[in-house]
């Protein structure tokens, strides 16, 4: 594929992510997977994607055929809609990725996973990632005692994650919080205290802590071109 091409998808691709408004549960539909993009909904049977798998848009008649290069875009963009991640953080993450030692493609879902709004959607505290973001954009996180508003910061080994006075507080964050355990969301790397609105970064992750159907090879060859 010419570079001009590549460079025009890339472009596409960041327009529909940044303006995406529409319903979140047709991109579960196009990726064929629950992305878990919508709270508490996806947790319980009022998940739409139980009931309808196919793909947005009129059923065709013939199962289309996927190129190499689609499926790998396709990949790309599934794990670009887990976590929320535009395309140009997304690439710095994988050069990052690159220079760090060990495998390119865990690497890549390892800084991931590490981002401080993942972190606290598989903590419970947030029923999304995108709840997760809004949570901290409003001041709410502390790590190590100091307010951190920035969703992508990295957790590191040893650090604290509490919410603030107010947040602590909310009924509806306990009930995030339940209904987490009760599914079995909770990651094994983090250390959580009893009332689970505070936890510890015990270790960090690994990619058996990623539970997610993701063929990371895919995006690290994707990119690689
Ligand atoms: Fe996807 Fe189901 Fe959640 Fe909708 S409710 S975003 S289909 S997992």
């Amino acid at each position: 594929m010419d570079a001009d091409r590549k460079r025009k998808e890339e472009y596409k691709d960041n327009i529909n992510m940044a303006r995406y408004i529409g319903p979140v549960c047709k991109l579960c539909r196009r990726e064929g997977l629950k992305l878990f993009l919508k709270g508490q909904r996806c947790l319980i049977d009022k998940c739409s994607f139980n009931d309808r798998k196919n793909p947005p848009g009129p059923v065709p008649k013939r199962k289309p055929k996927v190129s190499g290069y689609g499926a790998q875009l396709r990949e790309k963009q599934k794990v670009k809609r887990i976590y929320g991640v535009l395309e140009k953080p997304f690439r710095n993450y994988f050069k990052k990725a690159q220079k760090m030692k060990g495998i390119t493609g865990e690497n890549l879902l390892m800084l991931l996973e590490r981002r401080l709004d993942n972190t606290l959607y598989r903590m419970g505290i947030a029923s999304s990632r995108a709840h997760a973001r809004n949570i901290i954009s409003h001041g709410h996180i502390l790590v190590n005692n100091k307010q951190v508003n920035v969703a992508s910061y990295q957790v590191k080994i040893n650090d604290e994650i509490s919410l603030n006075k107010k947040m602590n507080a909310s009924e509806a964050i306990e009930a995030n919080i339940e209904l987490a355990q009760g599914v079995g969301l909770i990651a094994d790397w983090i250390e959580l205290a009893v009332d689970g609105k505070s936890g510890k970064i015990k270790e960090l992750p690994r990619r058996e802590n990623v539970d997610i159907p993701i063929r990371e090879q895919v995006i690290v060859e994707l990119y690689s071109k």
